[in-house]
């Protein structure tokens, strides 16, 4: 029997997914040659990229004028490159903290300049979205993380901003509709509602770019990849077309209206029996909780073993907490099934 896989990421994908892929790596398209073995620049390569490019911005309405790219080093090497792109020589950029992420995300742009935190909820730890968001005039860009995926907290409204608004959306990209041109930089890791873990989706507003007045490295410069169709070296292939599959099936679903609407009422069945259940407590502050990562904790501490060896038997994987933050994560991303999520709420309530 498959597992009701909770984890947070890399984690389920839809099953149709995982057996097309499969097919492919052995024959791609009756091809008798594998996904992986062809050249990259192959008719067959180029037309999986394209409509992997073409799927995005169907799916997220994406403006004229924003480049969609496909590329390496996770949503991590995105923390530098956001800097290097946006950052200006002697310049200064506004950061968002509500996390291990943001605080990594800004870690890397104090590299290169001046780093003004404009919001943290550290003092408690990361369980509650900053409202309060004051952005300095001079800073060339504002940074937020819209999902914590560690902390299950999650933006339901985006501060607005003059400045170029960089997001990491790692874990809820696609989960819910967003007006892309309210924002200068999205990024995200494929591995949670997009794909396997390889390849990294980037969409950038192109007028925000060449303004830094710095040196770029080719492999860290937006515009070299948006340059060449995200073929400036060697794609991760396997990650582009699984990520191509992905996508072919969430628009076959409705597209993202569609799984906001699955997603609210997945959500909203485990966060019922979270509130309802004596036996547990929630994590995150009520108004801001993640639809994506839902995080718990016992009442009771003693009653952890029996809670485990239930999630256990009846097939639930990968619940534990971020070892951060301890206690419980449900990580309920677009491929998960609502009956997944009933049966954790039935071992919840069998406690
Ligand atoms: N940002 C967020 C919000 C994440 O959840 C993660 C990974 N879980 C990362 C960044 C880091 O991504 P990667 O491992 O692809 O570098």
């Amino acid at each position: 029997m498959k597992k009701h896989n909770f984890s947070a990421g890399p984690c389920i994908l839809p099953q149709e997914v995982f057996e097309q892929a499969a097919e492919a790596v052995v024959n791609l398209n009756n091809s008798n040659l594998s996904l992986i073995e062809i050249s990259h620049r192959s008719a067959d390569f180029i037309s999986i990229m394209n409509e992997a490019i073409a799927l995005v911005k169907e799916l997220l309405n994406v403006p004229e004028g924003y480049s969609v790219l496909f590329l390496q080093g996770g949503a991590s090497l995105q923390f530098l490159m956001a800097s290097y792109n946006l950052m200006k020589v002697d310049g200064k950029a506004a950061y968002i903290d509500t996390g291990a992420w943001s605080t990594k995300a800004l870690k890397e742009a104090k590299l290169l300049g001046e780093v003004a935190i404009v919001g943290t909820s550290k003092d408690s730890g990361y369980n509650y979205i900053p409202k309060e968001i004051k952005i300095p005039s001079d800073a060339n860009y504002v940074h937020m993380t819209s999902n914590n995926t560690i902390f299950g907290t999650q933006f339901k409204e985006f501060p607005k901003t003059d400045q170029p608004l960089a997001c990491d959306m790692s874990s809820d990209i696609f989960s819910r509709q967003i007006d892309v041109s309210k924002f200068g930089l999205i990024y995200a890791g494929a591995q949670k509602n997009m794909g396997p873990a390889g390849t990294t989706l980037v969409i950038v507003k192109d007028e925000i770019l060449g303004k830094s007045g710095r040196t770029i490295p080719s492999m860290l410069d937006y515009q070299t990849h948006a340059s060449k169709d995200s073929m400036f070296n060697t794609p991760p292939v396997f990650a582009v077309y699984t990520s191509m599959l992905t996508l072919r099936w969430l628009k076959k679903l409705g597209g993202v209206g569609a799984i906001e609407k699955l997603n609210e009422e997945k959500a909203a069945l485990l966060y019922n029996e979270i509130d309802n259940n004596p036996k547990f407590n929630g994590f995150a502050a009520e108004e801001d909780r993640s639809l994506m990562n839902v995080t718990f904790t016992l009442a009771d501490e003693s009653d952890k073993e029996r809670f485990d060896a239930l999630a256990k038997e009846a097939g639930l994987n990968g619940i534990n907490g971020h070892r951060s933050v301890g206690g419980y994560r449900a990580s309920i991303y677009n491929a998960m099934p609502l009956e997944s999520v009933q049966a954790l709420v039935a071992v919840m309530k069998q406690l």
